[in-house]
């Protein structure tokens, strides 16, 4: 392989990570609890050449200038690259501290999740680069093992502190299926999710609003909020809190009722998961869809996550036939996901982008999503 790479000899792409929705337990994951996301089937490819130097230079077809790589050299610190470019430098950063030995290297990426809509372009874009290097360079890392690194990327190198339910979603996802992901043991355990069998589809609404884990303090605060009302507590983690320890934690600190609410919605939502499996299971649509109202109303009203596009969103679609709709990923803007019966689809997206209309907000896009492969080669 020629050294002499400039952008223009761009291989075949060669490996793929999806992005993800998580149907159920939001913020759950970084307080040891549990998950529900399945990989969408819309990912971001990857292709790599190995150089002869120790340089490392990334393209993105999602970049400012695709045609414009980002280099630095492959002993990146963090800092080195802000940006884009810093999910991918970041891979290679923590490969390195983990202690693998890298060669100069070029990546080029291009997806088809949308970016800093709440569907993890973040984790698709590290996993398609952590998965083309580790099957390049035969490093044989294994599926968790490269979720941990794309994790330790996003929050060590971008700066983003995210927990590791979407590296795992893209690492671990499966068509047709949906994953259970207990955070604290890392068990996945693969759930029945056909939903077109059934005469349904999920509709994701991106709402447009803006979006970005990395600068975005809302989600610091809130999980330190997590963390306090786990220390009053006593707890391990708000996992091993029941509701009616919450009760405690107005008489302990004297921002005591909020940090009740924020523990709340954590306990809550994670019974919901444990529902939501078994509605899966049982194919009880309808009982999904009320689960994911009530979630949605756990996180705009406990967790104060949620912000006027995405309620609307949710809102919209309920009226107009949907089973049942929330929020997924992070929250303040980003997507919202609804459960519809294939013949209301058109109805509820119209609906949405009407009342996106008449509120002057940009449209949102609507389109469906179907549980696809987890990353791999092409
Ligand atoms: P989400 O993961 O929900 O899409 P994040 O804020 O976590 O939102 O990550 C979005 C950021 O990830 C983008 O702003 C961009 O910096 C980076 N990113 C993701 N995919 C790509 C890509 N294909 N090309 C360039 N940057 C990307
Ligand atoms: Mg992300």
């Amino acid at each position: 392989m020629s050294a002499k790479s400039d952008g223009r000899h761009r291989p075949d792409w060669g490996w793929a990570a999806p992005g993800r929705v998580n149907l159920m337990g939001e913020h759950t994951d970084y307080n040891d609890g549990w998950v529900l996301p399945f990989a969408i089937n819309k990912r971001t490819v990857a292709a790599v050449r190995v150089r002869d130097d120790d340089r490392l230079r990334m393209w993105s077809q999602q970049s400012d200038d695709p045609e414009a790589p980002v280099e630095t050299r492959v002993s990146t610190e963090p800092g080195d690259v802000s940006g884009w470019a810093s999910y991918v430098a970041g891979v290679i950063w923590a490969l390195r501290v983990a202690g693998h030995e890298l060669p100069g290297l070029d990546l080029w990426v291009d997806s088809d999740v949308p970016l800093g809509a709440g569907l993890s372009s973040s984790a698709a874009l590290e996993c398609a680069v952590a998965v083309a290097i580790d099957d390049v360079l035969g490093l044989g890392l294994g599926t968790d093992r490269i979720a941990a690194l794309a994790r330790t990327a996003e929050n060590d190198y971008a700066g983003a502190p995210t927990g590791v339910m979407d590296q795992m979603a893209a690492m671990h996802g499966r068509a047709g299926q949906a994953l259970l992901l207990d955070t604290r043991t890392m068990v996945v355990q693969h759930q029945p999710c056909d939903l077109a069998a059934a005469g349904l589809v999920l509709l994701v609404v991106d709402t447009h609003a803006a979006h970005s884990l990395a600068d975005g303090g809302g989600y610091a605060a809130v999980r330190r909020q997590c963390e306090r009302a786990t220390e009053l507590l006593g707890a391990g983690a708000l996992r091993d809190v029941g509701l009616e320890d919450l009760d405690r934690l107005p008489g302990l600190a004297g921002d005591g009722e909020v940090l009740r609410r924020r523990a709340r919605h954590i306990v809550t939502d994670n019974a919901r998961v444990h529902q939501a499996v078994a509605q899966l299971r049982a194919r009880a649509w309808e009982d999904l869809g009320r689960a994911f109202s009530a979630s949605h109303a756990s996180l705009r009203d406990d967790f104060e996550v949620s912000c006027a596009e995405l309620d609307v969103a949710v809102d919209s679609a309920v009226s107009a036939g949907a089973l049942g709709a929330r929020m997924t990923g992070g929250g303040f803007g980003g997507s919202a996901i609804a459960l519809v019966r294939s013949a209301d689809a058109d109805a509820v997206a119209e609906a949405c982008r009407a009342a996106f209309g008449a509120a002057d907000w940009p449209e949102p896009t609507v389109f469906s999503v179907e549980p696809g492969p987890g990353a791999g080669r092409l």
